[in-house]
């Protein structure tokens, strides 16, 4: 067992945080303010490969792997979670999944503009009344003979109305279900009767855009099935269980934000004539941080590992997402506390954390479904895949 890093992976994480330090951090508060989505900070993480984790060099991958990946993520996430959305919505999501169950056209077509950041990707999966329960969407892709016609609609897709490329998930198989859904892989700048609408009212993620997309009587070729007919469901789940390590390294990193910007406060602010860190109720708050900020840091390590062997990790990153939810939140809620009023205001960033922390208990399963997947597991009433 290891606990440090390679010198590869150490140069990762210093190119990683010098990025997030240098082309996210000046903008955080314009975009904050404005809902803005920098679309050339995409273009710039394609170029230093902060896209390609995972994949083949063929189809431009960075040669690296999944340690790698949440080291970086985890630097950039720190500084701003809205911009980890990305490696999930250009790599883990659709190049990756593409790579597994894509043909060689698909792999050429799609991924090696995925990676470099020419094309924005999303993944599309959760309906207005469809969220928890995936098998029962109703948006249907029926066979035409030499196309499919998508009807139907989405909603909640990140970068729904900013992408170039996506997959979307849809019923195939009269009653859907299970064994009735099949993916989609879809360039979104050639089709007609696709809406796409920005999501305006979200309580925080403000740069990430999120969409609904309608379809309405919306042809698309036939080449577009992403792997076996009927086998979107199973596609989804395999899909999901490397998406949430976006989830579950964003919120680690989330906590680690509130810890460092707490533990700076409590050294600057200086109340009864000393700063307020030398209180002893502070330095258990503090500590209370770093312990949420550690413990969440390693199961994200620990989960990424195991993806890394090819063995068994379903049970080990819905660990590391359900405790990265809990570690950002109450991260959040204890920097608000520490920061007083300066917390509660919008010149520090407590609020943004607090916002950007709530997400995680809801998407990519919410922290109900993945108790009952790790329990399950631990029961063995299901596989750990
Ligand atoms: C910012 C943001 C970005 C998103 N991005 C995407 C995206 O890119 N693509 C995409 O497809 N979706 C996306 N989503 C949607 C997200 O994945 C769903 O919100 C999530 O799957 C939960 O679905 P729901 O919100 O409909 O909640 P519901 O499924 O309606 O759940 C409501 C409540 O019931 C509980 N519940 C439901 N079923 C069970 C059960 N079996 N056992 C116990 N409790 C249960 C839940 O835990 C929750 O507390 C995004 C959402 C947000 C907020």
């Amino acid at each position: 067992m290891d606990f440090g890093l390679t010198e590869e992976q150490q140069m990762v994480q210093d190119m990683a945080k010098r990025f997030a330090e240098d082309e996210i951090a000046p903008y955080i508060e314009e975009d904050e303010e404005n809902h803005h989505y920098r679309r050339e900070i995409l273009t710039k993480m394609g170029e230093l490969g902060l896209l390609g984790w995972s994949i083949p060099e063929e189809y431009g991958g960075n040669g690296m792997g999944w340690m790698e990946a949440v080291t970086a993520l985890y630097e950039i996430a720190k500084v701003h979670t809205s911009w980890r959305l990305s490696i999930s919505g250009n790599c883990w999501g659709p190049a990756f999944t593409i790579n597994e169950y894509g043909t060689e056209e698909q792999k050429q077509k799609y991924i090696p503009g995925l990676v470099s950041g020419e094309f924005v990707g999303s993944f599309a999966i959760t309906e207005a009344n469809v969220g928890s329960d995936v098998g029962a969407m109703k948006t249907t892709a029926e066979d035409k003979g030499d196309h499919w016609l998508l009807n139907g609609s989405k909603m909640w897709i990140s970068g729904g109305h900013t992408c170039d490329v996506g997959l979307v998930y849809a019923v195939t198989r009269e009653g859907g279900g299970v064994k009735g859904l099949s993916c989609f892989v879809i360039d979104y700048r050639d089709i007609e009767g696709c809406e796409r609408i920005p999501i305006h009212s979200k309580v925080g993620m403000w740069p990430a855009p999120t969409s609904e997309l309608v379809f309405e009587n919306c042809k698309i070729p036939k080449d577009a099935l992403l792997g076996e007919e009927g086998k979107g469901f199973q596609i989804c789940m395999w899909m999901l269980n490397n998406t949430r390590m976006g989830c579950a390294t964003g919120s680690a990193a989330l906590a680690a934000a509130c810890g460092e910007g707490a533990a700076q406060y409590c050294n600057e602010r200086i109340q009864f004539g000393q700063p307020i860190g030398k209180f002893q109720a502070i330095q258990h708050q503090i500590a209370t941080l770093k312990l949420e900020e550690d413990a969440a840091k390693y199961l994200v390590y620990r989960a990424a590992w195991l993806k890394e062997n090819k063995l068994p990790s379903q049970q080990a990153t819905s660990i590391a997402k359900v405790y990265g939810c809990k570690a950002a939140v109450e991260g959040a809620n204890l920097a608000m506390k520490i920061y007083g009023a300066y917390g509660y205001s919008t010149e520090y960033p407590c609020g943004r954390w607090l916002r950007d922390a709530k997400q995680f208990e809801t998407l990519e399963g919410t922290s109900n479904i993945h108790m009952g997947i790790i329990g399950g597991i631990e029961l063995g009433y299901q596989p750990n895949r």
